[in-house]
């Protein structure tokens, strides 16, 4: 193995959407930054995972580069209605004339994760941006004066600055030993991708299913995206998730909810407990080292607030760095790396506390949440307010009561 020594300003390990949005933001700010990826260029990723993008991500990504923002909307998907069912039986259904939102972007878009990923690579590379691809990092040191890197295949690196937006399995979290912190759903999602029947499409619409009678009374939520629908079913504590997983069982399940044509056209299944876990700290002992993204938290996709929250990071991390490296000394440096290390925490706390809302409400046997549902599906039919309380609490609270924080 040949040993090569290379040096940047910044690096950031991971082209994940949070790596790639800190390129652009970094770039944007006139920062040279270059990303280390493990994968290779022609990578598959499986999965649409993020579909669902706020308004305020789209703004944000617009803002660092202008277009970005529009073409996620235009390629996106907006669903006029959003509807729940309970046991089978219709008690909120609300459509809208148009897509709301501020400016010409929607209040938010639907688009497979792969798809973003792709919009946002095209926008680094038209920047100048450079991924190094197959650049495992092995392992991360935190020097005073700046960081040393070194990658699987033998390279060197040195930086000033080091964003790990290095995913859930984060060698950069474990470089600076921050560690999670947290816990993980007590149920189990099969989360299933299916792709739109264009000869017969359904109708575009979100729909959520408290004890959906054809799938032995499981909740199920189902959500189109430009090209398809995705349908995520919660067991129940006693089944065996491994069994959903099958074809053969959520083919069926598929025909059940979506319609017969939708049986043989799933194009990914799988099965998740979600955990909700932010590191201990966001920083290095040496404010060197940012984590953004799933390197810094996981939270349960109620409420889409992963994605969305690792842009906002690296949002953020581009501007603490951007001031440090440019800081007349180096305690305002170490104090807007700091600075980034808190507020981000504090955002994911708060994601955190939004998404496990969303959680206890799905999954929780305490009889108070079961009369609370309860009644309110009875009160859905001479209230609205009881069906559109229904229809919202699967994604947990939407207002932070400290507006910046959001995300
Ligand atoms: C079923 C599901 C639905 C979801 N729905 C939504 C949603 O609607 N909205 C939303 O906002 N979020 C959603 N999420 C969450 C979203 O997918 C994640 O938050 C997002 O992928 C995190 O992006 P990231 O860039 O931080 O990490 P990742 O996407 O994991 O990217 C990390 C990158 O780092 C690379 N890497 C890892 N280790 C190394 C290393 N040592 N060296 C170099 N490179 C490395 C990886 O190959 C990868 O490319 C969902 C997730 C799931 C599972």
């Amino acid at each position: 193995m040949s040993t090569s020594n290379k040096s940047a300003p910044v690096l950031i390990v991971g082209a994940g959407p949070t790596g790639l949005a800190t390129g652009i933001a970094l770039r944007a700010r006139g920062v040279e930054a270059i990303i280390l990826e493990a994968d290779s260029r022609d990578r598959n990723r499986s999965g649409t995972r993020a579909i669902y993008i706020h308004g305020s991500t789209l703004h944000r990504l617009e803002q660092m580069y202008p277009g970005v923002g529009q073409k996620i909307a235009q390629k996106g998907l907006i669903w006029p209605t959003r509807r729940t069912l309970w046991h089978g039986n219709e008690i909120f259904s609300r459509t809208y004339s148009d897509p709301g939102g501020a400016g010409d972007l929607p209040h938010f878009t639907s688009l497979p994760q792969s798809m973003t990923e792709s919009i946002l690579r095209e926008a680094f590379n038209h920047q100048g941006g450079t991924i190094h691809w197959s650049s495992e990092v092995e392992h991360v040191e935190q020097q005073q004066d700046g960081v040393r890197v070194q990658t699987v295949d033998g390279d060197v690196w040195r930086t000033e600055y080091l964003v790990g937006a290095d995913g859930a399995g984060s060698t950069v979290r474990n470089g600076i030993n921050a560690n999670f912190q947290g816990e993980a759903s007590e149920n189990s999602f099969i989360v299933i991708d299916v792709e739109e029947t264009p000869e017969d499409p359904r109708e575009v619409e979100r729909v959520f299913h408290y004890s959906h009678p054809g799938v032995g009374g499981r909740n199920v939520l189902i959500i189109p995206f430009t090209g398809g629908w995705r349908v995520d079913i919660q067991c129940n504590q006693s089944d065996d998730p491994a069994k959903f997983e099958t074809e053969e069982i959520a083919s069926e399940m598929v025909a059940t909810v979506l319609g017969e044509r939708y049986r043989s056209r799933i194009s990914w299944i799988s099965q998740y407990t979600f955990k909700q876990v932010t590191a201990d700290s966001f920083v290095d002992a040496h404010q060197r080292i940012l984590l953004a993204g799933e390197a810094a938290h996981l939270f349960a996709p109620f409420g889409a607030r992963g994605m969305n929250s690792g842009i906002a990071d690296a949002d953020g991390a581009a501007s603490a760095i951007t001031v440090a490296i440019t800081a007349e000394t180096a305690s305002i440096a170490e104090a807007e790396i700091k600075r980034y290390g808190t507020r981000r925490k504090k955002a994911a706390e708060y994601n955190k506390y939004a998404a496990g809302k969303a959680l206890e409400h799905l999954q929780s046997n305490r009889l108070t949440t079961k009369i609370k549902k309860t009644a309110a599906a009875k009160l859905a039919r001479c209230w609205e307010g009881a069906g559109e309380w229904l229809d919202d609490a699967p994604y947990g609270p939407r207002k932070n009561p400290d507006a910046t924080q959001f995300y």
